[in-house]
């Protein structure tokens, strides 16, 4: 449950709200940057989880790379501090405005997801009169056994290149002089809790830096990305995900060469738990089977219930523990049936005005709102 001395910190404020735990967020950073460290492995944040200015300084504090998606994730990153030589930029759809933006900044790395992409980037590097420094991002055709919206390394999926495709890349590559092959790009899903498709990756990617190598091609970085899991169910018992266990899948699997620096790029698992979504209750309803427990905040503010049928834990911070428990289906104002962030929540005796948080929110909630119905951009409090 969410410290309840928050209520007065909330009870004056205009909701609904995100509410960011910074101090959870530094104690996360702290364990995954510790363990990291211990391998001298690089850690980007992929940006898109969440891109709140005080969330990005902290992140920034831990001396954290940027993993972006966008021109606009590129220049968010450097505006905030972050170093664009730890910049990368992957996606399969950047525009010529983006690769152009990000090529004068110099990133890191264009991790690069299809073949005309590669032709793109060394064309508009040529105009500028550079040399772009590209990873290839290939699908390791791994299944993470997460939800199918966010499973990214199947065959079947749209991002990165595939194994069959790797000898005619090789061959485009030698007439694109503008472009500098220095590293591997993989990333294959997210809200992976069970770490066996990350032994997976590792195999695949041991094979994939042996089958580059016998045609005389070296890496100076792989890229493994992130998609690593929070514990949605228990945000309490278990705040912060387990990194030493994933790091040291990586130490004893990987087979990286003498030199070769190994990235990822954690949204999700640095994040997830430090934020909550705080409404209020607007109305009780009864239904036919249920009753509903109709919020101020809706699809708009969160949409990962609507889109991933993800579980997020509701709580009553308003209810006492003395209050009889009851089920309610708690929905959202907008005109959509899908509006719904549970089904039969178990709560305490629920009333209007109640405050009702929603958690594990940091990732994936604020950077997805929307102003559909003409709703307004929620707040920020920390
Ligand atoms: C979204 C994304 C990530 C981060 O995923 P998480 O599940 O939040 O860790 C990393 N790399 C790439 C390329 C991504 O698209």
């Amino acid at each position: 449950m969410l410290d309840p001395k928050l209520l007065t910190k909330f009870e004056g404020q205009k909701t609904p709200l995100y509410y960011y735990d910074l101090d959870l967020l530094s104690q996360t950073l702290k364990a995954a940057k510790t363990e990291a460290d211990r391998y001298g492995y690089h850690l980007h944040y992929a940006f898109k989880a969440n891109c709140t200015p005080e969330v990005l300084r902290t992140i920034h504090s831990f001396g954290l790379g940027a993993d972006c998606v966008s021109g606009n994730e590129v220049k968010c990153a450097i505006e905030n501090g972050f170093d664009s030589k730890h910049v990368v930029f992957a996606g399969v759809g950047k525009s010529d405005e983006e690769i152009i933006y990000a090529l004068e900044k110099k990133i890191f790395s264009f991790n690069c997801e299809s073949m005309q992409e590669l032709e793109v980037i060394n064309e508009l590097a040529g105009k500028l009169n550079k040399t772009a420094t590209i990873a290839l991002r290939l699908n390791p055709n791994v299944d993470a056994y997460t939800h199918k919206y966010i499973t990214t390394g199947l065959e079947e999926n749209k991002f990165g290149i595939n194994a069959h495709e790797i000898d005619a890349v090789l061959l485009l590559l030698k007439r694109l002089p503008n472009l500098r092959l220095s590293g591997l790009h993989f990333h294959i899903g997210s809200q992976i809790t069970d770490l066996v498709p990350f032994k997976k990756l590792c195999s695949k990617v041991n094979e994939f830096i042996q089958l580059f190598e016998q045609k005389g091609i070296h890496f100076s970085h792989i890229n493994v990305g992130g998609g690593l899991g929070i514990n949605y169910k228990e945000p309490d018992t278990q705040a912060i995900p387990d990194f030493a266990a994933y790091f040291c899948i990586f130490s004893e699997l990987l087979e990286l060469r003498k030199g070769q620096e190994l990235h990822f790029e954690l949204g999700r698992a640095l994040v997830g738990n430090c934020g909550s979504l705080i409404s209020r209750v607007l109305y009780i309803k009864e239904g036919i089977n249920t009753n509903f427990a109709i919020l101020d905040a809706g699809m708009t503010e969160l949409i990962r219930p609507a889109l991933y049928q993800a579980y997020h834990k509701i709580e009553n911070l308003s209810a006492g523990n003395v209050d009889p428990m009851q089920r309610y289906d708690v929905v959202g104002p907008v005109c959509e049936s899908s509006d719904c962030f549970g089904k039969a929540v178990s709560l305490p005796e629920t009333k209007r005005g109640d405050l009702i948080a929603i958690r594990s929110t940091g990732a994936y909630g604020e950077v997805m709102a929307s102003g559909y119905n003409l709703r307004e951009k929620a707040k920020a409090v920390f």
